[in-house]
């Protein structure tokens, strides 16, 4: 008898450890049920304490993660566990592995018995989500109602997540208190909410504001982790990323987007405030790898969340109209999906348009003129109409002709104002460089489709509206095109080249490039330079803008 005992005592970890996987192997029933009343005898904080809850808990915690993870095989396309893992792991989801979870999520301390213990069976649940978006073993409801479960809880616990929070005790392994509370946030943030939040979506669960809360905060408190946080994740739960439009999507009083708007103004504005998040999305349009699918995604997500009256008065003093208007930018510059470039801008017109008409000229609007070149933004989406396809001309020509009014009724607010006004100054300035080469490249586009028409009729009656005659700005442009042709003859349009600024010794002009016929070089390098880093694009609408006036 005694030295039994003592061979008990001797036990290390790995052997406890390696017997219980046995024994969940063998019994998983019987396994689970042990598992449930040591939780029950839970006792202290720490998992010396606890020795047989811990043990079975990282015993669970191995097998589930081993069946969910990296280990996998690829069966017909689907990840699929290393059979006897996934055997065992389906064994124990049959015989109530979520229940027991979900009493254990439940508790009020859940989060103060021993951190590790909590991140093991966050682990648990997190690959109980991966498993049933890969293969659905056993019954929708009982994830659905243990990931509403653990979405409450984690909203009721966020203080933990932040520096300085409630944990106390955290083991001196784990780093202490500030690593430990880093390491609770990337278990939630990069592994278990994506997974949540699609389930989340796939199922249609109840706790959606729960996942908006969690997705928000996460966010927020990510700053400058924007490589390896996705925004279409942590935006899905406040912001139906993944669901195609459908009509429901379009009804703002009901569908999912009214949900999101109700959100955004009565919990996320009143509990962070519009300003921190206006601020932390600056920093989200800023990251450079944000473009394409990624940029149009974001882009769809926020276009409604901003309008939010708070928000929308801060859209200019926060920089985020700025760094909206820098993203368009990079989307085109470095973009690679060309369908993409026309929904970024879509988006960014209807946000525009809408500012422009709702918004104070003084916060909105004078702020998208001077500092966004908006009239350049529209004068863009309507010279990209033509050659849309049949699908998008539809939406396109609403949303070109909307801006276009919108900047029209701006246009009537400018010319109440005296010609010295600065705005009114500028605003004109704009509309001289985009009116008539935009005109012009309407008229030279097919006759034959309607929409082009509506649009020049549009963009004709647009100019007119501020003031700009089309045989003055015909010879505006003529005159200026003159000019700029003679000055550019000598200088080198690579704009780090010395000739650049300086006039080239050579008395003949300098080599035209061949697309546009304006840009001149004095070398091959010079040209490919430029052509690299941005000409790729102007020639093109210099091209464009050259044949308004042949
Ligand atoms: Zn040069
Ligand atoms: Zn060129």
């Amino acid at each position: 008898m005694a030295s039994s005992s003592t061979v008990t005592q001797e036990t290390t970890a790995e052997e406890d450890l390696a017997f219980w996987k046995g024994r969940i192997e063998r019994e998983p029933a019987v396994v689970l049920e042990l598992w449930r009343a040591a939780f029950r005898k839970r006792s202290g904080r720490s998992n010396i304490d606890n020795t047989e809850l811990w043990t079975i808990t990282i015993a669970i915690s191995f097998l589930s993660q081993a069946a969910g993870s990296g280990e996998n095989k690829f069966v017909n396309g689907r990840p699929w566990a290393e059979p006897k893992t996934a055997r065992v792991f389906a064994a124990l989801r049959k015989n109530g592995l979520c229940a027991v979870c979900e009493e254990i999520v439940k508790q009020p301390d859940f989060f103060d018995l021993f951190l590790p213990f909590t991140i093991a069976v966050l682990d648990i649940i997190e690959a109980i989500c991966v498993l049933e978006l890969w293969l659905p073993v056993v019954d929708v409801s009982e994830v659905k109602s243990l990931g509403e479960c653990v979405t409450r809880s984690l909203w009721a616990h966020k203080d933990y997540f932040l520096e300085g929070g409630p944990i106390l005790d955290a083991p001196p392994e784990y780093g202490g208190q500030k690593e430990f509370s880093v390491r609770l946030r990337n278990t939630v943030v990069d592994l278990l909410a994506p997974f949540l939040f699609e389930l989340a979506h796939k199922q249609n669960w109840g706790a959606q504001d729960d996942l908006r809360r969690i997705g928000l905060f996460c966010w927020l408190h990510t700053e400058g982790n924007e490589a390896d946080i996705l925004p279409t994740h942590i935006f899905k739960p406040i912001l139906p990323l993944d669901t195609k439009p459908d009509p429901s999507m379009i009804d703002m009083e009901r569908g999912p987007l009214s949900e999101v708007i109700r959100f955004t103004t009565e919990e996320a504005v009143p509990t962070y405030g519009a300003e921190p998040i206006l601020r932390r999305l600056c920093q989200t349009l800023r990251a450079p790898w944000i473009v394409d699918a990624k940029l149009v995604a974001l882009m769809q997500g926020v276009s409604l969340p901003i309008l939010d009256a708070k928000m929308n008065a801060k859209l200019a003093s926060t920089g985020l109209l700025l760094a909206w208007r820098d993203a368009v930018d990079r989307q085109f510059r470095d973009g690679t999906d060309v369908t993409s470039n026309w929904q970024v801008l879509d988006y960014t017109l209807q946000v525009f348009s809408v500012i422009t008409i709702d918004v104070p000229i003084a916060d909105g609007s004078a702020h998208l003129v001077r500092e966004c070149g908006v009239v350049e933004l529209v004068s863009r989406a309507v010279r990209m109409y033509p050659e849309l396809g049949a699908s998008e001309k539809g939406s396109a020509l609403k949303e070109c002709l909307r801006s276009i009014s919108a900047y029209k009724k701006f246009a009537a607010a400018m010319n109440m104002r005296s010609g010295k006004n600065t705005l009114r100054k500028t605003f004109k300035q704009q509309m001289h460089r985009e009116w008539y080469p935009t005109l012009q490249y309407l008229r030279s586009q097919s006759r034959s489709n309607i929409g082009t028409e509506k649009l020049l009729l549009a963009w004709d009656d647009f100019g007119k509206a501020v003031g700009l005659s089309e045989e003055q700005e015909k010879a505006k442009h003529a005159r200026e095109a003159k000019k700029a042709a003679a000055e550019r003859a000598h200088h080198c349009a690579w704009k780090e080249c010395r000739f650049n600024e300086e006039k080239h010794p050579m008395p003949t002009t300098l080599r035209a490039c061949s697309g546009c016929g304006v840009a001149r070089y004095c070398s091959r390098e010079c040209q490919r330079k430029d052509w690299k880093t941005g000409h790729k694009i102007d020639c093109r609408r210099l091209r464009e803008a050259e044949g308004a006036f042949v």
